[in-house]
């Protein structure tokens, strides 16, 4: 299929967090969107429990990892009114439907490398691509390499400027169009990342990202991360919001390059999210169902990539979140052995 049809393979992320007079636009503009128009039914879901899957055959290890421990794991909060799942159709993805996908999200088994292009400049005020690449590399558990930047004129992907900000925006489905060919042979997949603010199609105001399910390709932009895009300049020290708003974005969408879909069963960073205080109240880490797929992909050391995402938190100061790395390492500990 030509990947630059926008369709379900697409996962996109937009918000409303921007001022009141447009994100009434915003809203108007997203009821027209396909995917857009109903509510999830929270009733339909599976349970908790059912989205694991059975932990019988896995080894003690990974049990400790997945299975559902309310010392570690919230259940999914109650969305708002303005939250991703009061406006989305989420029928959340089990475990067991994962594996079941598994082999046409993952055709081969010898690409075991991402890439990471970037679009345009990044300024001074811009996360560090590098401390991303390293992120990416430590919780995806495959070597990164970062590619050769390319100026937004010789990105075939049409523009507009958006009327509420004045501001130039790149079509996504464009630059999904042209992004496969980018790929290194040896990557599994490529994201762009770009300053630039994107939108998916004429009737959205703009889109934080959008990845393929299938095809390893993905794009998002920092753009909007910035509080003085929408010109606050109010706060002093912003880096290190900025850094943290990236590197969640950017392990969202390409856990959508692993096939997983928006998470519907626990607090966690593939849940949906609708504007930026959503986003923000998000968590870093994937819930037991997410892991357990990431890890069926990837089949990765789950001690060794708790660890270094620790190491990572604490070079970082995202204190939270080495907290939390920290006890789930306490609980994976005893589990480990030294075959493993
Ligand atoms: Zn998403
Ligand atoms: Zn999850």
């Amino acid at each position: 299929m030509d990947p630059a049809i926008p369709s379900p393979r697409f996962r996109s992320h937009a918000s409303r967090n921007i001022p009141p007079f447009l994100a009434g636009i915003f809203l108007g503009l997203t009821l027209l969107h396909a995917e857009a128009q109903t509510a999830s039914s929270k009733s339909a879901w599976p349970s908790r429990g059912d989205a694991i899957g059975s932990l019988l055959t896995a080894t003690p290890l990974e049990r400790a990892a997945f299975e559902d421990d309310a010392a570690l794991h919230a259940p999914i909060k109650e969305a708002g009114p303005g939250d991703w799942l009061a406006q989305h159709d989420e029928k959340g993805q089990t475990f067991d439907a994962y594996r079941l996908i598994l082999p046409r999200v993952k055709p081969r088994t010898d690409l075991r490398a991402l890439a990471i292009l970037p679009i345009g400049e990044f300024g001074p005020k811009a996360p560090s691509l590098e401390k991303l690449r390293r992120y990416c590399e430590l919780f995806f558990a495959m070597p990164t390499s970062i590619l050769r930047a390319v100026p937004v004129d010789k990105v075939p992907a049409k523009t507009r400027i958006n009327s509420n900000t004045n501001k130039r925006q790149l079509l996504t489905t464009d630059i999904l169009g042209w992004l496969p060919n980018q790929k290194p042979a040896v990557a599994y997949a490529v994201i762009a990342v770009t300053m630039e603010d994107l939108y998916p199609d004429e009737s959205w105001n703009f889109v934080f990202g959008q990845a393929m399910l299938q095809g390893g390709a993905g794009v998002f932009s920092f753009a909007r991360y910035d509080p003085s895009f929408y010109g606050d300049t109010s706060a002093t020290d912003l880096s290190t919001l900025i850094f943290k708003r990236s590197c969640k974005v950017l392990t969202h969408e390409m856990g959508h390059m692993f096939g997983i879909k928006h998470c519907v069963f626990f607090e966690c960073l593939m849940n949906g999210s609708n504007h930026l205080d959503e986003a923000d109240a998000q968590p870093m880490r994937l819930c037991p169902v997410c892991l357990r797929k990431l890890h069926l992909h990837v089949r990765f050391d789950l001690l060794k990539r708790e660890e270094s995402l620790l190491r990572f938190y604490e070079e970082q100061s995202f204190t939270n979140e080495a907290d939390w790395s920290r006890k789930f390492l306490g609980k994976l500990r005893p589990h480990s052995s030294p075959l493993k």
